[in-house]
């Protein structure tokens, strides 16, 4: 595949837990610049696949490479200070700290709090309001981040992924348990971001969600991608149907 044009390569992986083989020869390139989804039935090693991206789990083979360079072997953190953003399907962040307070641990978890290098407060303080403003919970910035509700908590998990300026966000089911209105809210902002340049991977389980937003999906069954394409092209895959209906 050609790495110039792709920010990820997922190169024949295989992990296996146990006797049970969660991902098996998968390989996946995202184009820079795309708005990719993932889709699959539960248990189709889409969870798995991330968190062999992000460092969470080691690979047993194959290779995994960001921008041309593997990071088969990269920790989370090293993941995240190269340009790999990620969101959780339940949200981590600090409940008892304040919004504004969790935006400051994002930048020390990036490394690039004033105490290490030459960002000032004021640039920190800054950046942070223009990501709670740019996602929309900025009027809650001194409430304890526990108060927020779910949605808000996602939309700050996101503001706190973003502060690492990010090359690509890989988003676990954004719209999971979020209500309608946050949902096109949601979609709006990462338009907008994919408008600026930034690569979405996301994994999704809402098809009208997945449908709307995505240039490409990509299917996973059994460990594998069995087929990736325009929404449209996966919608009219038989094997998408069969490997649906095989649940
Ligand atoms: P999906 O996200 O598509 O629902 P997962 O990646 O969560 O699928 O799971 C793929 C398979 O790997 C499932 O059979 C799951 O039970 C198994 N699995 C995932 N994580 C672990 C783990 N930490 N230990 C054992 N089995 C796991």
């Amino acid at each position: 595949s050609d790495t110039r044009q792709s920010v990820i390569d997922i190169d024949s992986v295989s992990k296996a837990f146990g006797g049970l083989q969660a991902l098996s020869n998968c390989s996946l390139s995202i184009p820079a610049g795309s708005i990719t989804g993932l889709i699959g039935p539960n248990g189709s090693g889409k969870t798995t696949l991330f968190n062999t991206i992000t460092g969470y789990e080691r690979i047993d083979s194959g290779d995994i490479r960001f921008q041309g360079k593997s990071i088969a072997r990269a920790t989370p953190e090293k993941v995240f200070r190269l340009g790999i953003g990620r969101t959780f399907q339940l949200t981590r962040i600090f409940p008892k700290l304040t919004v504004l307070e969790n935006m400051h641990v994002a930048v020390q978890r990036q490394g690039k709090g004033h105490l290490f290098s030459s960002w000032s407060a004021a640039h920190e303080q800054q950046k942070a309001l223009e990501l709670l403003n740019f996602v929309g919970i900025a009027q809650h910035k001194d409430l304890p981040a526990g108060n927020l509700s779910y949605g808000q908590r996602k939309l700050l998990e996101f503001a706190f992924i973003l502060i690492a300026d990010p090359q690509i966000i890989l988003l676990d089911e954004p719209a999971g348990g979020v209500n309608p209105t946050m949902i096109l809210y949601l979609a709006d902002r990462i338009r907008e971001l994919h408008q600026r340049g930034l690569t979405f991977l996301l994994v999704e389980h809402n098809m009208e969600f997945v449908m709307s937003l995505c240039q490409r999906v990509a299917v996973m069954h059994r460990g594998s991608i069995i087929a990736q394409g325009s929404p449209e092209e996966v919608r009219n895959n038989p094997l998408v149907l069969d490997a649906y209906l095989g649940e």
